[in-house]
C-alpha cells in the first residue's frame, strides 16, 4: 500500500534490522525498544491491524502467531514475552499495518500502562 511505512520496509525500500523473514512474515527489530528484546512482526501483506487481519485470513493471523513464537524463542525469551497488538489511536497505534510487539528480556508489570 502506498505510503504505509511498514509495507516500505517489506519492499525493502526502507531498511531494517531484519531478526525473521518467510513468504507470509518478516519481523524487525523496533527502532525505539522498551525493552532488552522488542521486536516487529508484521504480515507481508498489507492490513490494518490485527481485528481486519483475523477477519479477512485467518491463516494469515496464525502464520503472523507461529512466527511470533518463533521470534521469541530465537531471542532467548519463548517461555517468557508479551505479544501486543496496539488496535487503533486511542490505544497507541501509530502505523496502520498490523504488527505485533514481541517484548521481554526485562521483568514486566500488569496491569500496562
Ligand atoms: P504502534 O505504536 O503502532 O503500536 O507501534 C509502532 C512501532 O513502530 C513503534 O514501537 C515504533 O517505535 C516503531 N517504528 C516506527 N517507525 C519505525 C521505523 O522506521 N523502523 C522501525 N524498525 N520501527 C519503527
Ligand atoms: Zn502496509
Amino acid at each position: 500500500m502506498a505510503d504505509c511505512l511498514f509495507c516500505s520496509i517489506v519492499a525493502g525500500d526502507i531498511p531494517a534490522d531484519i531478526v525473521l523473514s518467510n513468504d507470509h512474515v518478516i519481523a524487525f527489530r523496533d527502532i525505539a525498544p522498551q525493552a532488552p528484546v522488542h521486536v516487529l512482526v508484521i504480515p507481508r501483506e498489507h492490513h490494518a491491524n490485527i481485528g481486519e487481519l483475523a477477519t479477512n485470513s485467518p491463516q494469515a493471523t496464525a502464520q503472523l502467531l507461529q512466527a511470533a513464537q518463533e521470534v521469541a524463542a530465537a531471542e532467548g525469551i519463548g517461555d517468557a514475552y508479551r505479544l501486543v497488538f496496539n488496535t487503533g489511536a486511542d490505544a497507541g497505534q501509530s502505523v496502520f499495518h498490523v504488527h505485533g510487539h514481541v517484548v521481554g528480556g526485562r521483568d514486566m508489570n500488569w496491569p500496562p500502562g
